[in-house]
C-alpha cells in the first residue's frame, strides 16, 4: 500500500485536545507514521497525498451497536427471503457502514466468524467487525420469536452452523449457551437483560435474566482472557442487575434511574445509548411494516431516553456511540451524533464518543480509536467543521474519504496525486 500523507485539513485526533490547524498525518501500510506539523515530516515523494481541502481529519468512526445481517422489513417480505440472501445484502450494507465514516464495529448479534473472514481476507468491504454471534435470552423474552400464533418469526434466522439459537433459562443453560457462542467466535458476549420494543411478547421495563444466571454469564467470559458481556437493558430493574453482575455495557439504558447511574459510575460500566432507534421506528413505522406494538412502545419511551441519556452524560457516565444500525438502514449512523448533541452533549464529546471511547468499550483502544502514531490507519476526512454543525455528519456527502487499515476505501476529493 505504500505511504499516504493527508494535508491541508484541520485535525481532530480523538483525544479531545484542541482542533490542531495545519497537522499532517502519514501512514505506511497499515499503520499511521507521524502526525504533527507539516514541517516535521519530509515528502519522499513516494507518497500518495490526499488534499484534505480544508476539511477536518477524524479517527475513523465507531458504531459500537449495530446488526450488519439485517435492515428491518415487513414479515411477508421477510417470509419470502431465501436464507442465503441475507449475506448479499449484508455486503451491501457493510459496504454502506464503512462509506459513512465507519470503520470499526460491534455487532450485537447476527452477524457469523464468515462475514468477519470475508472482509479480514478482502473478499468483501466493510468496517472491522466485533462478534457477539447470537444474543443469550431467556423463554419469552426479547429475541425469542414466538408468536401466539404458534408461528415463530424470529428477526433473523438462527440455529445454522455458526449460529447457535439463543435461548436459555437458568444458570446451567446460560453457561453452556455462553460457551456455545464463544465456540462460535464470539468476541463478546450479548445478553438481553430485559425486554425491548421490537419484541411481541414483552416491554422494555420486564426484567429478564435472574442476578444469577447473569452473574454466570460474566464469569464465563471472565475465564476466557476477559471476554466481557454487553447487555440490551432497558427497563431499571434490569440495569441495575446487569451492572451488579459485572456487565461491562449497558446498551439502550432507556429508564436510568439514580441508582443505576450510580451504580455504573461506582463498576465504571459504559453506556451505548442507541437514540437513534426508537427515532427510527417511528419515522420508517409504514415503510418497514413496524408491529403496531413496537410503534406503540416507541412512542411511550422515546422522551425518557432521551431524559435518562442526558443525565448520565451530566452525571459522567462513559459513553460509546451505538445506534442499533439494522432497525434503521445502514449508513445512516453518524445520525446518532447529533441525537446525542440535542441530548446536551458538546459536539467534541459526541466525536469522543464515537471514536476514543467507543474503542475503550470494545477493548479496541490499544489499536483504533485516536490518531496517533503507531495506531491502525483508520481515518476520516469530513467536509467543513463538524464541531460547527455536528448534524452534517449525517449526509454521506459530507464524509470524502475513508481509509481503513491504511487502505483508501472512499475519495470523493478531486485531487489525489502521487508524487515524484
Ligand atoms: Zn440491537
Amino acid at each position: 500500500m505504500g505511504k499516504t500523507v493527508i494535508k491541508n485539513g484541520q485535525l481532530i485526533d480523538g483525544n479531545g485536545g484542541d482542533v490542531q490547524q495545519g497537522a499532517i498525518v502519514v501512514t505506511e501500510d497499515e499503520r499511521i507514521i507521524y502526525v504533527g506539523p507539516e514541517s516535521g515530516y519530509k515528502i519522499s515523494g513516494e507518497e500518495t497525498v490526499i488534499d484534505a481541502e480544508g476539511g477536518t481529519i477524524l479517527p475513523g468512526l465507531i458504531d459500537a451497536h449495530v446488526h450488519m445481517m439485517m435492515e428491518f422489513s415487513p414479515v411477508s417480505q421477510r417470509l419470502e427471503t431465501p436464507f442465503s440472501f441475507m449475506y448479499y445484502q449484508a455486503e451491501k450494507y457493510l459496504e454502506n457502514t464503512l462509506k459513512a465514516g465507519i470503520t470499526s464495529v460491534r455487532d450485537a448479534l447476527g452477524a457469523d466468524l464468515g462475514v468477519k473472514k470475508a472482509i479480514e481476507d478482502g473478499f468483501i468491504t466493510g468496517p472491522r467487525l466485533q462478534l457477539s454471534i447470537n444474543a443469550l435470552t431467556i423463554t419469552g423474552g426479547h429475541g425469542d420469536g414466538y408468536t401466539v400464533s404458534g408461528n415463530v418469526i424470529d428477526l433473523l434466522p438462527s440455529n445454522y452452523p455458526g449460529m447457535p439459537d439463543g435461548k436459555c433459562d437458568g444458570v446451567e443453560e446460560v453457561r453452556k449457551k455462553t460457551r456455545e457462542m464463544l465456540r462460535a467466535g464470539a468476541e463478546v458476549i450479548k445478553v438481553h437483560a430485559t425486554g425491548g420494543v421490537l419484541s411481541a411478547t414483552d416491554h422494555p421495563e420486564f426484567t429478564q435474566f435472574s442476578l444469577d444466571e447473569l452473574k454466570a454469564i460474566v464469569e464465563e467470559g471472565r475465564f476466557r482472557k476477559g471476554v466481557k458481556v454487553m447487555a440490551h437493558a432497558q427497563g431499571s430493574e434490569g440495569i441495575k442487575n446487569a451492572v451488579k453482575a459485572g456487565i461491562h455495557s449497558i446498551e439502550h439504558g432507556i429508564f436510568l434511574d439514580d441508582e443505576a447511574i450510580e451504580l455504573m459510575l461506582e463498576n465504571g460500566t459504559y453506556l451505548v445509548p442507541t437514540l437513534l432507534a426508537p427515532v427510527a421506528v417511528l419515522e420508517t413505522a409504514e415503510e418497514t411494516g413496524m408491529p403496531a406494538s413496537a410503534v406503540e412502545k416507541s412512542k411511550e419511551v422515546i422522551e425518557q431516553h432521551k431524559a435518562s441519556f442526558t443525565k448520565a452524560y451530566k452525571a459522567g457516565v462513559k459513553i460509546a456511540m451505538g445506534t442499533d444500525a439494522g432497525v434503521m438502514k445502514h449508513g445512516t449512523n453518524l445520525r446518532e451524533l447529533g441525537l446525542m448533541v440535542d441530548g446536551g452533549m458538546t459536539p467534541m464529546d459526541s466525536i469522543i464518543a464515537s471514536t476514543k471511547t467507543a474503542a475503550e468499550c470494545m477493548g479496541w483502544d490499544d489499536k483504533v480509536g485516536t490518531i496517533q502514531q503507531g495506531k491502525l490507519a483508520d481515518i476520516v476526512v469530513v467536509k467543513g467543521n463538524p464541531l460547527e454543525d455536528i448534524y452534517s455528519l449525517a449526509d454521506n456527502a459530507t464524509i470524502q474519504v475513508v481509509v481503513k487499515n491504511g487502505k483508501i476505501e472512499k475519495n470523493t476529493l478531486s485531487d489525489v496525486a502521487v508524487i515524484g
